[in-house]
């Protein structure tokens, strides 16, 4: 780096960039695909699409972007605590998605060279977001059937400023335990941040405990279940302690007024969350069933597959060239190399992969 960049932080220089799924764009150019025939299942995308009413909503909402947004996204937080039944002052809206609730969380608990402890393989961007914020992670494997290690994760928490716990996990698709989860709770004086991005999905959720731990924020967002994720929408829920310092250092207007009326819209879309989470419970059966691979159960909107004895980054490349994107979890800190994730999608989408799938090993 150059004499006038090194203030720079030599942390920052360290990082290794966030490794996201392929996109259309690249696999078309670099296989020669039409854009249109690709099967992109490597993002968890929702592959209904977005709620009709929030595409309405965006439409209507584009005439008046001139103006600056509402500044604490109120209408939106309003909507989110009637969906979480929680009120609105344990409630924190963000733009940048989730990961823009994570970034002001670790901004405001996250002192130079404290401890962040990430129970591996989960997701990445955890550990990017500790080192950008001078954080040391700590990485504490899963056990059998990727539970976490809760003694060990308290034992390596006596210096830690955060804990992510990723329920269901990405990339596994397993849930914490509510024994678990109150234990590491209890034992521990760090923020405690639970990531429910799939927790629609599932058989359980955890929110409501935000009213008996103080040390506790669930993250949620709007990419999953509710298929907006090209307009970058996360939301929190947390103490009121919590969300009143939260508020002083959040980013104003982070949301933009587009977002924000896409993301009313979406909670009232009932139906269109009703169908999203039936075409992922039906589709994670199917691919269970059908595919030749051992998969793990899940409770997210992906399957976590075990591709040995053939290397997970040869079965994504072939899957490839025949327009079909999974995602390899090579990258993926302890995950292995024998590990793929498939997004679950419609029916005649699953059957695509699983027809090529089975083909190959
Ligand atoms: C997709 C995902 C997110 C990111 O959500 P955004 O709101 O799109 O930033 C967060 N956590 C996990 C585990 C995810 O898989």
């Amino acid at each position: 780096v150059s004499e006038r960049l090194k203030n720079l932080r030599t942390t920052i220089q360290e990082i290794n960039r966030y490794v996201p799924g392929k996109s259309i764009e690249e696999i078309a150019r670099e296989y020669g695909h039409s854009p249109a025939e690709i099967l992109k299942l490597g993002s968890n995308e929702n592959q209904l699409g977005p709620s009709r009413f929030a595409v309405e909503a965006i439409r209507q909402a584009a005439g008046s972007v001139h103006l600056y947004p509402d500044v604490d996204a109120a209408p939106l937080k309003r909507a989110l605590s009637e969906y979480t039944g929680l009120p609105e002052e344990l409630i924190v809206a963000s733009g940048g998605g989730m990961d823009g609730v994570l970034d002001t969380l670790m901004r405001m608990f996250v002192r130079e060279g404290k401890d962040v402890i990430l129970p591996t393989p989960t997701f990445s961007y955890y550990e990017i977001s500790a080192l950008a914020n001078g954080g040391r992670p700590v990485f504490v494997p899963r056990g059998e059937n990727f539970a976490i290690n809760t003694d060990q994760i308290i034992r390596a928490a006596d210096d830690a400023s955060l804990i992510f716990l990723c329920s269901p996990n990405n990339p596994t698709g397993n849930q914490v335990s509510e024994k678990d989860l109150r234990g590491v709770l209890e034992s521990v004086n760090a923020l405690v941040f639970l990531d429910e991005a799939y927790v629609e999905f599932a058989d359980k959720n955890f929110i409501h405990l935000v009213k008996e731990y103080d040390n506790l924020v669930v993250g949620r967002t709007f990419s999953k279940a509710f298929g907006l994720a090209g307009l970058r929408l996360g939301y929190a829920v947390m103490s009121e302690a919590i969300q009143r310092a939260y508020m002083k250092v959040a980013t104003p207007f982070s949301i933009s007024r587009v977002a924000e009326h896409a993301g009313i819209a979406a909670l009232e879309d009932r139906e269109h969350l009703k169908e999203s989470i039936e075409m992922v419970r039906r589709g994670r059966t199917q691919l269970s069933k059908r595919l030749n691979l051992e998969t793990y159960p899940t409770q997210a909107s992906f399957i976590l597959a075990e591709t040995y004895p053939h290397l997970a980054s040869e079965i994504t490349t072939k899957l490839l060239s025949k327009g079909i994107i999974i995602r390899d979890c090579t990258s993926f800190r302890d995950a292995g190399k024998y590990l793929v994730r498939i997004t679950v999608g419609r029916e005649e989408q699953n059957e695509r992969v699983i027809e090529l799938l089975n083909n190959m090993v």
